[in-house]
């Protein structure tokens, strides 16, 4: 017996590029399968039963057929379209960019259901929150967990004391913090004040409803951000391409 020719499966859709005339070439995020390209095959035709259940932004129920290369999407359901997260630009900058983060960091085929759990929830959360930076570092850091970065926030990186509650240094290179006598000589690093590391561990451990409760001030919601940004940064080699929007955004809407 071989695999069964058609499946069905939640996804996100991350995101679409068309191909040729009629198709389109969709990203999408699953439960079983991770990461998977698959093609909507007919989805740009007008009254196309696909179209608008394919584009990014959006969880759907899919069938799909096995393909020779990519798989082709049979069917589309919409489960959410996320209206409160589109209600606005810096929402929608928000959503993007956690999509954005899950397909630079992840690999196709490669089965990881609490990255899916969190990539919705973080969907759902952003639509929700009125602090939306809490709602992107939360979901940075338990994303960053389950993909095997954790950050190590209680002994230094380098010489492995205990890290005391003075202000030390996050290094990018060791993905966490550092005592700021090893910390001083990094060149790939950020310091990193007791509030922040007190904020990262409360973050790492808790769930969403504990992690909201934080206040963020805007000081160390900017060092929160440097910091992880930072981190991200040096283990994808790159910028996330959609960072540079939400920065742009903020410069211009003081969101
Ligand atoms: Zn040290």
């Amino acid at each position: 017996m071989g695999a069964p020719r058609s499946y069905r499966t939640q996804a996100v859709i991350i995101k679409q590029f068309k191909l040729g005339e009629a198709d389109k070439v969709l990203t999408i995020y699953t439960p079983e399968f991770g990461k998977l390209r698959a093609v909507a095959k007919g989805a740009c035709r007008p009254g196309s039963k696909l179209g608008g259940n394919v584009e990014p932004l959006t969880h759907s129920s899919m069938m799909l057929a096995r393909g020779r290369n990519l798989d082709i999407v049979t069917q589309s359901q919409t489960v959410d379209v996320f209206p409160e997260l589109k209600s606005d630009l810096w929402g929608m900058a928000c959503g993007l960019y956690v999509l954005d983060l899950v397909d630079c960091s992840t690999v196709e085929n490669n089965e990881n259901r609490p990255v899916f759990e969190l990539l919705l929830s973080a969907l759902k959360w952003l639509g929700q929150s009125g602090d939306k930076e809490i709602v992107l570092r939360y979901f940075e850091l338990q994303l960053l967990g389950y993909l095997g970065y954790r950050p190590e926030l209680y002994n230094c990186g380098i010489c492995g004391s205990p890290i005391k509650a003075v202000v030390n240094v996050f290094g990018f290179d060791q993905g966490g913090v550092l005592c700021p006598r090893c910390g001083g000589k990094e060149t790939a690093s950020r310091s990193l004040s007791v509030d922040a590391l007190k904020t990262l561990r409360l973050w790492q451990d808790c769930d969403y409803a504990t992690a909201r409760r934080v206040v963020l001030k805007p000081q160390l919601a900017s060092e929160l951000e440097q910091v992880m940004q930072g981190y991200i940064r040096c283990l994808l080699q790159r910028e996330v391409r959609s960072v540079a929007w939400l920065h742009e955004l903020r410069r211009t809407e003081a969101c």
